[in-house]
């Protein structure tokens, strides 16, 4: 019964459905919606990332440590106006100064600082949000955390929210203590405020690697470099630069002359020219490659960070990048992506009008409720009411259905009115089509509860004298025709959220003064 009504109900929502089909939650989510009031989804939504794009299996530890080893990752967070824009331009600068590119760098959202004793790839777009952002997406790119902290200023609000933002994401903290340059400024303090906040110096007897710098000055950023290296060798960061690329859109824009281009921070494998790439509905074959520097790779191994042109459209920043062997196959990849993201499209949908059907059924037992207030006001100024207050109005119904399991839960739906002004009662259920002998228990339920009142209810301008409610049953013409005669309301439907809405619109006449 149940089963069978979710599969014709898959069958007129398009689903191509096989005896053994496992629901996935957005197809569940459109046969609950057929057949119950309201749908909440539990389980979290299927989104474009978790799809049939190809993802490297983690490695066993044996075979990831014969890996080569990585550049680390490094975000610079701090509380406002500590220094993390000075410290990343000074960085950057001397990068550029170091390098033989002619010193014109360009905001790609990264860059690499190449130094004796290794590489190191700062995202430069200094802020929790993007960090955080990050995250929520499941795309944490950052091995270590530089939090910058100025001397002057010490621990505040947004360096607490960093430490929990870094501790959240399991990612060690180097701490970077600006403006050293400044007289008259107490280290040992911060280290002491920074212990309160669960950041532990090294000299004070913690894991976590202190600096001293000036962003400004561009002091001590030596000692930085060299402990984000020290740190990275205890990561043991690895990466394969073989096989198909993985990587982070990092930021993406498109630019003049140069059409839609995007940073892509590859992760495995060696991104080249030529090579096809998919990042959500995009898709790109790499054109070009250029460090924020402006110098030209042919290849990006693990851990670089370089903007790509080539994209047909304009992929998102955070996105993950796979690489894929074809055109073909990127297009049909984002095909699959699209419809997948329409249709959770249509389960929000069907969210939205869920919440509006509650609204508006909300407002329409608000709005019986005044109708009903006014015309109590009214029969008391023609002196009729006999002063006893708004009577509770008596509702028999008899509930019959296909099956057992829908009638209880149609009982069950019933059970749940709950009106000030309304006494529902179920007077008999059961299985089967709806009957001359159902509408005439119903009525005389209905006078039985009335009592002699059911006249005077039927004169009081009542609409109807009890109610038939039928799920996936109809009645047949002779019960149809005694209904009429008694005034009795028969409602009927196969999907339980439409039988209660016609229930409750029944209801609202009775409520209603009529005219
Ligand atoms: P952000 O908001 O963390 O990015 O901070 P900024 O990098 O914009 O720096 C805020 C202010 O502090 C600016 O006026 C910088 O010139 C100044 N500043 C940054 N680093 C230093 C430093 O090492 N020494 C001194 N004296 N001032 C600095």
């Amino acid at each position: 019964g149940v089963l069978q009504r979710q599969v014709k109900s898959l069958l007129e929502l398009d689903f191509e459905v096989a005896s053994d089909y496992v629901l996935n939650a957005e197809m569940a989510t459109l046969v609950a919606n057929e057949v119950a009031p309201r749908v909440e989804i539990v389980a979290p939504n299927v989104t474009a990332e978790d799809d049939i794009m190809p993802r490297r299996l983690p490695l066993a530890p044996e075979e990831y440590a014969k890996l080569p080893l990585r550049a680390p990752v490094v975000t610079i967070m701090g509380h406002v106006d500590h220094g993390k824009t000075t410290l990343l331009d000074t960085l950057r600068k001397s990068a550029v100064a170091a390098s033989e590119a002619g010193g014109i760098t360009q905001h790609i959202g990264a860059f690499e600082v190449a130094l004796p004793g290794g590489k190191i790839t700062f995202l430069d777009t200094p802020g929790h949000a993007a960090f955080e952002n990050m995250r929520a997406r499941g795309a944490n790119v950052t091995d270590i955390v530089v939090l910058v902290v100025a001397a002057d200023d010490g621990v505040m609000p947004q360096t607490r929210e960093a430490i929990k933002h870094a501790h959240a994401a399991d990612v060690p903290i180097i701490v970077a203590i600006n403006k050293c340059d400044k007289p008259g400024i107490d280290k040992e303090r911060i280290k002491n405020q920074l212990l309160e906040h669960d950041v532990q110096i090294e000299e004070l007897g913690g894991d976590t690697m202190a600096v001293e710098i000036s962003a400004l000055k561009g002091t001590g950023l030596d000692d930085l470099e060299e402990s984000i290296l020290t740190l990275a060798e205890i990561q043991e960061l690895r990466a394969d630069p073989t096989g198909p690329v993985e990587g982070m859109t990092l930021e993406s824009q498109v630019k003049k002359g140069r059409g839609s281009t995007a940073t892509v921070l590859v992760k495995e494998g060696t991104l080249r020219i030529g090579d096809i790439l998919v990042a959500g509905t995009s898709w790109c074959r790499v054109k070009s490659m250029a460090t924020d520097a402006g110098v030209q790779l042919q290849e990006a191994p693990p851990a670089t960070p370089v903007e790509v042109l080539g994209w047909r459209e304009l992929p998102a920043a955070g996105e993950r990048v796979v690489q894929v062997d074809s055109e073909d196959a990127a297009k049909k990849a984002i095909a699959a992506r699209e419809r997948r993201m329409a249709r959770a499209k249509a389960v929000s949908a069907i969210d939205e009008i869920n919440a509006a059907r509650i609204k508006a059924a909300a407002a329409a037992a608000e709005l019986a409720k005044v109708k009903r207030k006014n015309r109590a006001a009214a029969l008391r100024a023609q002196g009729t009411d006999r002063g006893d207050g708004p009577a509770v109005t008596p509702v028999a119904v008899i509930v019959k259905g296909d099956v057992s399991g829908s009638v209880e839960a149609v009982v069950d739906a019933l059970a749940k009115i709950d009106h000030p002004e309304l006494n529902v009662t179920v007077s008999a259920s059961g299985v089967g089509a709806i009957t001359e002998s159902d509408v005439e228990r119903t009525y005389a339920a209905t006078t039985a509860i009335v009592g002699a009142g059911a006249e005077g209810r039927a004169a009081s301008g009542m609409a109807s004298a009890g109610l038939v409610v039928g799920f996936n049953v109809k009645p047949d013409k002779k019960a149809a025709a005694l209904a009429k005669r008694h005034k009795v309301t028969v409602v009927s439907s196969n999907v339980i959220y439409k039988l209660m809405d016609n229930v409750k619109e029944h209801l609202a006449t009775l409520l209603a003064p009529e005219t």
